[in-house]
C-alpha cells in the first residue's frame, strides 16, 4: 500500500518518519519517543490527522495559509502551469509569463516606489538576496565600506547563513558559526517582557534610539541597512509601542541607512493591509516576502525593491540567483492566491470582521488567570503566560516549560497554537469566520484551564 494513501496505521507512519525524516527545529530523538502527529488533510481552517481528529489551525500552518486550506482554484492554477511549462529558468535572457505577471502584480500592490521584484524560493533565500543586494548597492555607489547591517535580538529572518546571522535568535547563533561578520544586533521593542516600569511610549523611543547609538558607534558611512519585521513574529508576536517605528524611520533617514522590512509574516493581509509596513507606517527600501505570497501552497519568496536600488543593481550584473527564482508553477500559484485575496475582499474581511472578532476573543482569553496580557496586530497575536499577571513575572522553571505544556493541551483539545517560550501564538487563516473564532475561544479556554490545573498539580504556580 502506498504511504501516500493515508491508509497506513499511524504507528507505522511514525516509525518510518522516525527512521528517515530529520525534522527542522526539533530534537528528533525526543520526537521519536513522543510519537509524531501525522497531518493528513486541510479544509478551510481545519486540519485532519491520521487518527481522525479535526483540529482548528490557529497558526495557518507556519503563519502562511492565509486563504485557508483546500482551495480548488490553487490546484487548477498549479496543474495548468505544470502542463504548460513546469520549469524554466530566468537567468539567461529568458523569462516566462508567470514570473512577468507576478512581478507586475506585486509592483501594483506594493507601496509607492517599490516596483521591482527579485524572486527566491523562501524567506531565508530572499533575505540572503537582500544582504548581498544592499552591500552591492553601496559598493556600486562607491561606498564599499558601507556594508554593515543592523538587526535586532530575537528577530527571525531565516535559517541560512546570511538570514540566520541577521536573525537575532541566540540559540541559533550557538550552532554552525553564526553570525557571519558585519551583522550587529540591538535590543527588541518588547515592552511586555523587557519594559519594566517604563511607559510603553518611552520604552519604544529608548529601544529605537539604540539604533542611533549603534550607527554612531559603527559610523554611518559603514552601515548599509537596518532590517526588521514590522511586528516580530517568531520572536513572540512583539507589537512595538507606537513611538518605535517613527523614531526608527527618522534615524535611518538621518544616517542614510536603508530599511529592509521583513514582511514574510506581516505581508499579504496579516495585519489588515497588504503589508505590515503600511500598518506600522514604515517606508522601506526593500520588503522581504514569502509565506502568504502563495498562502503556503507552493514555496516562493522574494524581495520587492525600490526604484532607487533597482536602478543601481540593474545597471550591473548582480551575480546572484536561485534555480527556482520565479519558478513558473510557484509563481502561477502565488498569482492565483493574490487574485483570490482581491476577488474575495479578504483584506476587508480581516479589517471589518475577523480582526475585531479575534480581538474580542483575545480580550476574553486575556482575563484568564494564566494570561498576562494580549499582544495583537490584525490577525497575529500572542498571549504571554505568567504566574503573576500584575508584575508580568516569569515562571520559576525553565522558560518554555509552561508554553510547551499549553501547546500540548491545545493539541489535546484539537487546537493548534504554537508556543514561543511562554507565549502562546495565534495567527489563523485570514478567512476565519466569527463562528470559527468562537470554536477557537472555547478550545483555547479549555486548553488554558487544563494547563493551569497541570501547573498547579506540579506545584509550578
Ligand atoms: N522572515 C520572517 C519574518 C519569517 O517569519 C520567516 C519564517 N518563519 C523567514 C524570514 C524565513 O522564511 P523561510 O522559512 O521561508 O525561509
Amino acid at each position: 500500500m502506498s504511504i501516500l494513501s493515508n491508509q497506513l496505521p499511524t504507528a507505522e507512519l511514525q516509525a518510518l518518519d522516525a527512521a528517515h525524516h530529520m525534522h527542522p527545529f526539533t530534537t528528533n530523538d525526543e520526537l521519536k519517543e513522543r510519537g509524531v502527529r501525522v497531518i493528513t488533510r486541510g479544509k478551510g481552517v481545519y486540519l485532519s490527522d491520521s487518527e481522525g481528529n479535526q483540529i482548528l489551525d490557529a497558526m495557518s500552518g507556519l503563519w502562511c495559509v492565509n486563504i485557508g486550506y483546500g482551495r480548488e482554484r490553487m490546484v487548477q492554477a498549479a496543474a495548468r502551469q505544470m502542463m504548460e511549462l513546469p520549469f524554466y529558468n530566468t537567468f539567461f535572457n529568458t523569462t516566462h509569463t508567470p514570473a512577468i505577471a507576478l512581478a507586475a502584480e506585486l509592483a501594483k500592490l506594493a507601496p509607492e516606489g517599490l516596483n521591482h521584484v527579485f524572486f527566491a524560493g523562501s524567506g531565508s533565500e530572499a533575505n540572503d538576496t537582500n544582504l548581498r543586494m544592499v552591500r552591492t548597492y553601496w559598493a556600486e555607489k562607491g561606498q564599499p565600506q558601507k556594508s554593515h547591517v543592523i538587526s535586532r535580538k530575537n528577530a527571525y529572518h531565516g535559517s541560512s547563513m546570511g538570514s540566520g546571522s541577521m536573525g537575532g535568535m541566540s540559540y541559533m547563533h550557538e550552532q554552525g558559526g553564526m553570525p557571519i561578520p558585519g551583522i550587529h544586533h540591538i535590543d527588541q521593542p518588547d515592552w511586555w517582557a523587557e519594559g519594566g516600569d517604563s511607559a510603553p511610549e518611552d520604552f519604544g523611543l529608548e529601544r529605537a534610539r539604540q539604533l542611533d547609538a549603534k550607527i554612531e558607534e559603527l559610523g554611518a558611512e559603514n552601515v548599509a541597512a537596518f532590517i526588521a519585521e514590522p511586528v516580530q513574529g517568531a520572536g513572540g508576536v512583539i507589537v512595538p509601542p507606537a513611538t518605535y517605528w517613527p523614531e526608527i524611520q527618522r534615524i535611518c533617514e538621518k544616517h542614510n541607512v536603508l530599511i529592509i522590512a521583513d514582511e514574510v509574516i506581516c505581508g499579504f493581509g496579516r495585519t489588515g493591509n497588504w503589508f505590515g509596513s503600511q500598518t506600522l507606517g514604515i517606508k522601506p527600501h526593500i520588503m522581504t516576502i514569502a509565506k502568504g505570497l502563495s498562502s503556503g501552497y507552493a514555496p516562493i519568496g522574494g524581495s520587492i525593491v525600490c526604484d532607487e536600488i533597482a536602478e543601481v543593481i540593474n545597471a550591473v550584473e548582480f551575480n546572484h540567483g536561485y534555480t527556482y527564482s520565479g519558478h513558473p508553477v510557484c509563481a502561477a500559484v502565488a498569482l492565483e492566491n493574490l487574485h483570490i485575496l482581491q476577488e474575495e475582499n479578504i483584506l476587508d474581511h480581516v479589517r471589518d470582521v475577523a480582526a475585531p472578532a479575534l480581538r474580542e476573543t483575545l480580550d476574553v482569553l486575556g482575563q484568564h488567570p494564566l494570561v498576562g496580557g494580549v499582544n495583537v496586530c490584525g490577525m497575529m497575536a500572542s498571549l504571554p503566560l505568567t504566574p503573576h499577571r500584575e508584575s508580568r513575572a516569569k515562571f520559576a522553571m525553565d522558560t518554555g516549560t509552561a508554553g510547551f505544556m499549553c501547546r500540548e493541551a491545545c493539541f489535546a483539545n484539537d487546537l493548534v497554537m504554537r508556543h514561543v517560550g511562554d507565549r502562546m501564538i495565534i495567527s489563523p487563516p485570514l478567512v476565519i469566520t466569527p463562528d470559527e473564532i468562537d470554536v477557537f475561544r472555547t478550545r483555547a479556554l479549555k486548553a488554558l484551564d487544563d494547563t493551569y490545573a497541570a501547573l498547579k498539580d506540579k506545584d509550578m504556580l
